[in-house]
């Protein structure tokens, strides 16, 4: 799933792959782009931001891409997916760089791109280095009444974060994914938890939340449905996307993350129990 470690390995991707090569033939399948033409042109670098991908050309000009839930990247081997998917398809020197079913696709001047980051949080896989928890907390409790999720998922508190980190991490730390984020005590150190698992993960691959298994993406909730807890053995809880007020869908485990009417505290001792075998608690 395109999150903000996905995006910066794909941005880290592109640049290794194709810097300083010069597109050989470009094909638009995208109506907002149709009448771009990159022939000729030479592929500077790539970067992210949150879940944002910017690819700049030498012409001063910049591809913006945001994957949302559908979208990826084939970056070298030509693309295996029907055409009409392929929505931007660029011939390197060195192999190609395919867009596929991307719902967001645009060009703009570089010097413009931070017009589609001016109004996101602090991007939580810069590679200056992670923004420091306690700004993230002050953040994410400016809206002290929003649940700890949707706070979380809140790109203008922080950009980056995505469906599995706002479930795993609330698990790790037994918070209630409804808990107020102003309501809750010890919010730093599940920050800066939730901080090192997105950026080791974008530095070594897949989105492991664990610490087990790390070759894999193995994780606690996200995805698993109405299984029982992996901890406890209760049934878990599941909402879909539409009975959410942050409109995605969550599982958690009501007996070891209970909603707490006077205010909860993460419980760090907890989460290091379960994920302490993964690297980012080096990080922290
Ligand atoms: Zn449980």
């Amino acid at each position: 799933m395109p999150e903000g470690d996905t995006l910066r390995r794909l941005a880290t991707r592109i640049s290794e792959r194709f810097a300083g090569q010069v597109v050989e033939r470009s094909v638009m399948r995208d109506p907002r782009i149709a009448t771009v033409d990159l022939r000729g042109r030479t592929l500077v670098d790539a970067d992210a931001y949150g879940k944002h991908l910017f690819v700049r050309f030498d012409d001063g000009r910049t591809l913006h891409a945001h994957l949302l839930m559908t979208g990826s990247f084939d970056v070298g081997r030509p693309s295996k997916e029907a055409e009409w998917k392929r929505r931007i398809e660029l011939w390197m020197g060195d192999g190609r760089l395919t867009g596929v079913q991307v719902p967001l696709l645009g060009m703009l001047d570089t010097a413009d791109e931070h017009e589609i980051t001016d109004h996101l949080g602090p991007d939580l896989c810069a590679v200056a280095g992670p923004p420091a928890a306690g700004t993230i907390v002050e953040r994410l409790q400016r809206e002290p009444d929003a649940p700890l999720t949707g706070a979380m998922l809140d790109q203008r508190r922080a950009a980056g974060w995505g469906n599995i980190y706002v479930h795993d991490v609330p698990f790790l730390a037994g918070l209630n994914p409804y808990q107020p984020v102003g309501r809750i005590g010890a919010l730093e150190p599940v920050v800066a938890l939730a901080t090192a698992l997105i950026r080791v993960n974008a530095e070594r691959g897949p989105q492991n939340t664990t610490g087990r298994r790390l070759h894999t993406d193995a994780r606690w909730v996200h995805g698993v449905g109405r299984r029982p807890c992996p901890v406890c053995g209760t049934r878990l809880e599941y909402r879909d996307a539409d009975h959410t007020p942050w409109r995605r869908s969550i599982t958690w485990c009501p007996e070891c993350q209970p909603l707490s009417d006077t205010g909860a505290r993460a419980d760090m001792a907890r989460a290091r129990r379960l994920s302490g075998l993964h690297p980012a608690w080096k990080r922290m």
